[in-house]
């Protein structure tokens, strides 16, 4: 049986490992509900400065437009820059879908840039994190936990990507607990150090909570060992929290993997797949028994005989754009596929077609590269600027693999993505 070969390819990013990621809502904010206030006059010389408030916002939520554009939403973020209220919230308003950033929590002095950045991301992750969501009214968002877990898994690391985050971290004094783990997870310089700027990014927001709460500060090497019977949506304990900001930072699943809207073991880190490092952390998650298990004991011997759906993006199986910057959110399902877990999604040199159209075996002519992606059926967010090599025609396409990596299908007829000035 063909065991499907890593051969990869410099233009496609991490690839990970293969087996296999609100606002506080209606109310709800960053932190829990409280009297805290940081009035504009009383500024100080710690936390941030407009300027850098203005600076992360536009970063983080350039980034992220496309992303609610795909999803038929646009993203509204209000500056509340001369507000006091030491928190943050997410909302929506039909397809608007609104996040709402107070000066009050950038003027405290436990915040640095990259805590309000990660305030920032876990409203974000309300919106966009996946499941567990709340119950109810709320239902639209992602738990609170949730948001915290999508913040440090997906959208800092994609927002730090292209940062010189090896100077960045130079400067900060990185815990060994901290520094230890994210060497250990991750294989290069620069994703370690994203690992560990997420990490200190966590222990702001959780020591702000601490200082305002008069608690004990919290630390990597002190979690939380609670273990909850049912899932919280509201907000975990900060040491709690801490360990969610640490473990995300660890997940080394690709950033570009959307998290499952339905199933929480997809474009995660998570126990079926036998990762307790990186998954949510038990203080706030109960992992729920009848969620398919990814990696079932014994799987069959697969055949190859049928051809794998096409990918598509926004229902079509050709996309044309002329800017590389924009995310193409690639549709993926090849859930009928039994006992598949994992896609292969393999991309042509630009201005070609694949020399072995619906093969079981990469293209050993004209494959660019391939990426393969846990889960079977989800979002994943191609990025031409730093995916592909230049302007042209490529395709994509897939196939299914089962837990041990071997070949389920054979690969789909091309999606063709047309990148044109
Ligand atoms: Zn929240």
């Amino acid at each position: 049986m063909t065991h499907y070969l890593r051969l990869l390819l410099s233009f496609f990013i991490t690839l990970t490992p293969f087996v296999e990621t609100v606002a506080c809502v209606g109310g709800k904010g960053f932190f829990p509900k409280n009297n805290w206030r940081i009035p504009i006059e009383q500024k100080s010389r710690s936390g941030i400065n407009e300027q850098q408030f203005n600076q992360i916002i536009d970063k983080i939520a350039g980034i992220y437009r496309p992303i609610f554009q795909s999803k038929g939403a646009q993203l509204v973020v209000q500056r509340l820059w001369s507000d006091g209220t030491v928190n943050a919230f997410a909302t929506r308003q039909g397809n608007n879908w609104i996040v709402q950033m107070y000066g009050g929590l950038a003027r405290h002095g436990e915040i640095t840039p990259d805590g309000f950045a990660l305030v920032l991301c876990h409203e974000i992750g309300h919106h966009l994190g996946g499941v567990p969501r709340y119950a109810g009214a709320n239902g639209w968002a992602s738990n609170e936990g949730q948001s915290d877990y999508f913040a440090a898994t997906k959208c800092l690391r994609r927002a730090w990507q292209a940062d010189q985050n090896e100077d960045i971290i130079s400067k900060m004094g990185i815990p060994s607990e901290l520094r230890n783990k994210c060497e250990a997870e991750w294989g290069n310089a620069n994703d370690q150090a994203i690992c560990m700027r997420i990490g200190m990014a966590g222990l702001s927001t959780t020591r702000m909570f601490a200082v305002l709460s008069a608690g004990r500060m919290p630390a990597f090497n002190s979690p939380d060992p609670t273990q909850v019977n049912t899932t919280l949506d509201s907000h975990p304990p900060y040491q709690c929290r801490l360990d969610t900001y640490f473990h995300g930072g660890l997940c080394t699943v690709d950033y570009n993997e959307e998290i499952g809207q339905n199933n929480p073991n997809i474009g995660t880190c998570n126990r079926p797949n036998g990762e307790e490092t990186g998954s949510r952390r038990l203080c706030w998650y109960k992992p729920s028994g009848d969620n398919t298990n990814p990696n079932p004991p014994n799987p069959p011997t697969p055949p190859t005989d049928g051809i794998s759906p096409t990918p598509t993006v926004n229902g079509q199986t050709s996309f044309v754009s002329s800017n590389p910057n924009q995310l193409i959110p690639i549709a993926i399902n090849l859930s009928q596929v039994s006992v598949a877990v994992a896609v292969v999604l393999e991309a042509s040199k630009p201005n070609t077609s694949f020399s072995n159209p619906n093969g079981t075996t990469a293209d050993p002519v004209n494959s660019l590269g391939h990426v393969i992606i846990r889960g079977t059926q989800g979002t994943y967010y191609l990025s031409p600027a730093n995916q592909l090599p230049g302007w042209g025609s490529y395709q994509l396409r897939v196939l299914a693999l089962d837990a041990n990596g071997r070949v389920l299908s054979r690969f789909s007829n091309p999606f063709t993505l047309v990148l044109q000035r």
